[in-house]
């Protein structure tokens, strides 16, 4: 995704800095540098990457760093609160009844984000509605209603009408009952005349209280011109940057939010309906940058914990920290972790997981992870319910009876029984916590408190977190 190899590269040249009491001209020149490299292979605007390096240097060089900060962390403070504030605060969205209409080219990304939005909206505690509006593409209707139904929202359309802003009329009225209502439209193969117009006529009577511009992140220095076109047509509030989960850069739409002025509300990363996040500059960075981004990550969790006790009523997380840790427990926990999104996605998000450490393990061990994941869930099939319950019962003949069962090596049912008695002990360092007991190991995590806290790094090591 954007800049993906400025982390890992601009933390090598970090590290060259590493033991030096003060910073040379040179030094600063040196990680400019890496940082242009990685800015312009993302396709990013030239003059905002002069603009950028230029306020890095002269901060760099300049302002003198505070008691006690090697110049290493300095410097990486000043290029993650740079990179901050060139991507700005994320666009303003209050959770409360409005209406959103969504602009954007032909295959953009409009009508998947429409069914995550309202998704999104929904897991907070909103009742969204999709009004699609897109005649000209043949299946467009299906399509959106099958999100939606993906999405489990409310959804208007008419597959038989030809007149959008009909559509749109008719959609508004259908969905009164709505909270939040999110107006999909059509879009063209290149900016045009007619669609211009049309976009100008359906918001004319839907008259929204945003409109967000859906762009592409594989969309290079053109993102500009069309940003700036729907700027000056019906004015842009957002924008969400798209497929983000494939090899794009996404260079070409952080120009275009520079130079619409507008800010960025949510970042798209795959084609479900969960594949979504709100966008948040700190966080963001912080992730390139390899330190974590646990605001998401928190998010991430109680969204899948929430959904786990969805399914099972009589199960309650909070057991976990008092009672007894069964392969119950431990096959909601892989459920819930299932849930949170690819593993790759989710280390990302942890501090000191993500970038440099993650660089470190194998291609494959993302794959052996998870396969091993789905391979627990077969051998608990196996199990009886006493077993389940009392895991440390199970001894070498009820291990030879529950691979013959499954059909899968012994070594996998002593893997499952091995994590499952580490995942009991990290959660016995749990039970007994404070919440503040809790804060502070978090802060740490985090890297001492601040935003992002560049330098703290580690923290997670040692055996595993409970998701072992
Ligand atoms: P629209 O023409 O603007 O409505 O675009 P669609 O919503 O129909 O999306 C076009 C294609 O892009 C579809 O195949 C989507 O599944 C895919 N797509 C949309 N958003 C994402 C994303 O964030 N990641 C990936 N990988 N694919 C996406
Ligand atoms: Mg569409």
């Amino acid at each position: 995704m954007v800049l993906d190899n400025l982390g890992s590269s601009l933390r090598s040249t970090l590290d060259n800095l590493r033991g030096k009491s003060r910073i040379s001209e040179e030094d600063v020149d040196e990680v400019v540098k890496e940082i242009q490299r990685s800015l312009i292979q993302a396709d990013v605007d030239i003059s905002l990457v002069q603009q950028l390096s230029d306020s890095i240097k002269s901060r760099a060089l300049d302002e003198d760093p505070p008691a006690g900060t090697s110049p290493r962390d300095w410097v990486l403070r000043i290029v993650y609160e740079e990179l901050v504030a060139l991507l700005g605060e994320s666009t303003e969205l209050p959770l409360e009844g409005q209406t959103i209409m969504l602009a954007g080219l032909y295959g953009s990304g409009k009508t998947t984000t429409a069914a995550k939005m309202a998704w999104w909206f929904s897991k907070k505690g909103l009742r969204p509605a999709i009004i699609q509006t897109d005649t000209d593409r043949p299946g467009a209707y299906d399509q959106a209603k099958q999100m939606a139904g993906n999405a489990e929202v409310d959804f208007y359309g008419d597959p038989d009408a030809d007149d959008p802003v009909k559509i749109a009329e008719e959609g508004l009225e259908a969905t009164a009952d709505a909270d939040v209502r999110i107006v999909d439209t059509a879009g063209r193969d290149g900016l045009n005349r007619e669609l211009i117009d049309q976009i100008e006529e359906i918001e004319s009577v839907v008259n929204p209280d945003r409109n967000l511009l859906v762009l592409d992140a594989a969309m290079g220095q053109s993102a500009k011109d069309q940003a700036q076109e729907f700027e000056d047509s019906i004015g842009i509030d957002g924008v969400i940057i798209t497929k983000l989960d494939g090899t794009a850069k996404g260079g070409g739409a952080l120009a275009a939010v520079n130079e619409t002025d507008s800010t960025i509300a949510f970042l798209g990363t795959g084609e479900t309906v969960k594949d979504i996040e709100r966008f948040e500059a700190s966080g963001f960075v912080s992730r390139l940058l390899g330190m974590g981004d646990l605001e998401q990550l928190t998010e991430r969790v109680e969204r899948a914990m929430v959904e786990a006790q969805e399914e099972d009523e009589d199960w309650e997380p909070e057991d976990i920290l008092e009672g007894q840790f069964t392969l119950k427990d431990m096959r909601k926990q892989m459920d819930a972790m299932n849930r949170m999104g690819p593993l790759d996605q989710v280390m990302d998000m942890i501090p000191g997981m993500g970038g440099g450490l993650k660089d470190q393990l194998p291609d494959d061990a993302m794959d052996v992870t998870e396969e091993r994941m789905r391979d627990f869930d077969v051998v608990m099939d196996s199990m009886t319910e006493d077993e389940l319950e009392n895991p440390r019962q199970i001894g070498q003949s009820r291990i030879e009876r529950i691979a013959r069962g499954s059909g899968k090596p012994e070594e996998r049912i002593r893997e499952l029984l091995q994590q499952h008695k580490m995942m009991e002990q990290t959660l016995k360092q749990f039970q007994g916590m404070g919440d503040a007991d809790m804060e502070r190991m978090m802060k740490q995590m985090q890297g001492g408190g601040g935003p992002g806290g560049p330098g703290g790094m580690g923290g997670m090591g040692g055996g595993g977190g409970p998701f072992g």
